[in-house]
């Protein structure tokens, strides 16, 4: 069941043939469409010049072949993807997930999903996503970088600083940036820092970018409290992963005054109601390449739990960082009877439709992961500007042009919800911007 527009029906329909069995992008598409009722009405311009099933439509899709050698001298064989999904506002950018339930529709929804993000942050870049379904789990430092480094003696001659810019997900941190930029460098001959974005400081990177998304996600919420007249300040608080957006995350919302109780991993979660450890577990994910449950060997007052899932924690805030569709029903339910106030999601899509329609119900805020986590991307934005001027800027300067970032799309959200009907639905207001802004342009530019 959906709630499409009449004019809408028929685009919804050519996506679910062309792109089979693609279900997480279709999931991506209808969210977007369903949000268009109103733009629809309003601007018929779009819909008569097909712009709508233009932007459904990836400009190109890369599938490629990466062989690599094992420890053990076997070969492996894994495969590629870039999707170059719109680049009405830029050049392609968005980041690379190694994952094994990677395949072309989770590419596509990521893809798609970025293109209104990165528009939402008003700067100059486009959609992109990449990834491979490759495993970084249990592999040695030496089979990583064999592996990046033969995903990039394909991507090479996709990418480049005005056409593609690539950057980490799940799976890809600065160690896989590094060796992905180290084998582009010896390729092309060239220093082109601006090609890929997430690098470490000396060699071209931007201060506060690996804080960037989960900072960011927090300064989001942070003013959704605010519409409220409230603050961060002894609210207990759920994070879900324990990755890149989850750890900083974390970071932020204690430094506001927040009580950071949960992190998880694929395998089950902690509850530490003294407040996660976060020296700890930095150092358990960041340096040992661990697991959580290695957490309560070292806080024994902390639990872990390999059943159920950090929504069984009592919360006034839930901050999903970990992957898509990883709050689902049952989960928004029990935050619901534990009385959970705000959603926010610091990733892509971890929503699913029944689970934001039982928050939505319920009058919980919430607040979807194009506009949320919208922080990282934004600064690799300033780290590419940082690349074209050989200029690296503070810490704090980065940190303070990422926080007026995160207030300006709250407000853009709000604004926007509020111009087209829908006052208070962070949603709406996200997919209509964006949509705005990409649209636009591709008026603009013509049938290209
Ligand atoms: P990451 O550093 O690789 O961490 C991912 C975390 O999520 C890990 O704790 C991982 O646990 C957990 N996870 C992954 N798949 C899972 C699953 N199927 N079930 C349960 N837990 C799972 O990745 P990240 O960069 O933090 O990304 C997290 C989310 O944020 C993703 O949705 C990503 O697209 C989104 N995001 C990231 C950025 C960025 O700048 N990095 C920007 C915007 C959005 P395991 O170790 O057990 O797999």
């Amino acid at each position: 069941m959906h709630h499409l527009h009449p004019a809408l029906v028929g685009t919804y329909e050519t996506v679910l043939r062309r792109n089979a069995g693609e279900v997480e992008f279709h999931q991506a598409v209808l969210e977007v469409l369903e949000s268009l009722h109103a733009v629809v009405e309003k601007r018929p311009e779009y819909v008569e010049a097909s712009i709508i099933e233009r932007i459904c439509e990836p400009e190109r899709q890369i599938i490629f072949r990466v062989p690599w050698v094992d420890d053990r001298g076997t070969v492996q064989i894994n495969r590629g993807f870039r999707v170059n999904f719109n680049s009405a506002l830029g050049p392609y950018k968005g980041g690379l997930r190694f994952h094994p339930s990677v395949y072309l529709g989770i590419i596509k929804f990521l893809g798609f999903e970025q293109t209104f993000k990165n528009a939402l942050t008003g700067m100059p870049i486009g959609g992109g996503k990449g990834g491979s379904d490759f495993d970084p789990k249990g592999r040695s430092t030496a089979e990583i970088m064999r592996f990046c480094q033969s995903f990039m003696t394909e991507l090479y001659r996709h990418i480049g600083e005005y056409t593609d810019v690539p950057a980490g997900d799940i799976g890809v941190g600065g160690r896989e940036i590094g060796y992905l930029f180290g084998q582009y460098k010896r390729i092309t001959n060239s220093y082109e820092a601006g090609v890929i974005t997430g690098k470490g400081l000396t060699w071209g990177g931007s201060q506060a970018r690996k804080e960037a998304t989960g900072y960011g996600t927090v300064y989001f919420v942070e003013e959704m409290l605010k519409a409220n007249g409230e603050s961060f300040d002894g609210r207990r608080v759920a994070v879900s992963g324990s990755g890149n957006v989850a750890i900083y995350a974390i970071e932020k919302v204690q430094e506001l005054g927040g009580r950071a109780l949960t992190c998880s991993d694929s395998a089950g979660y902690v509850l530490d109601e003294d407040g996660i450890d976060l020296d700890l577990l930095k150092q358990i994910k960041e340096v040992d390449r661990g697991r959580v449950s290695d957490y309560v060997i070292a806080r024994p007052q902390a639990r872990f739990f390999p059943e159920g899932s950090v929504w069984d924690v009592p919360c006034e805030v839930a901050l999903p960082c970990a992957t898509e569709n990883e709050l689902r029903l049952d989960g928004a339910q029990e935050l619901i009877t534990n009385g959970v106030r705000y959603v926010g999601e610091g990733a892509n899509m971890p929503t699913t439709p029944e689970a934001i329609r039982a928050l939505r119900e319920a009058k919980v805020a919430y607040a979807p992961g194009k506009a949320v986590n919208a922080g990282g991307v934004a600064t690799s934005a300033l780290e590419m500007q940082q690349n074209a001027s050989r200029d690296s800027w503070s810490f704090e300067y980065t940190d303070q042009r990422l926080h007026q970032i995160m207030k300006g799309i709250h407000d853009s959200c709000l604004e926007t919800a509020e111009e087209f009907g829908a006052p208070g639905d962070y949603v709406a207001g996200a997919n209509i911007a964006g949509f705005i802004q990409v649209a636009d342009a591709m008026l603009a530019l013509g049938v290209v």
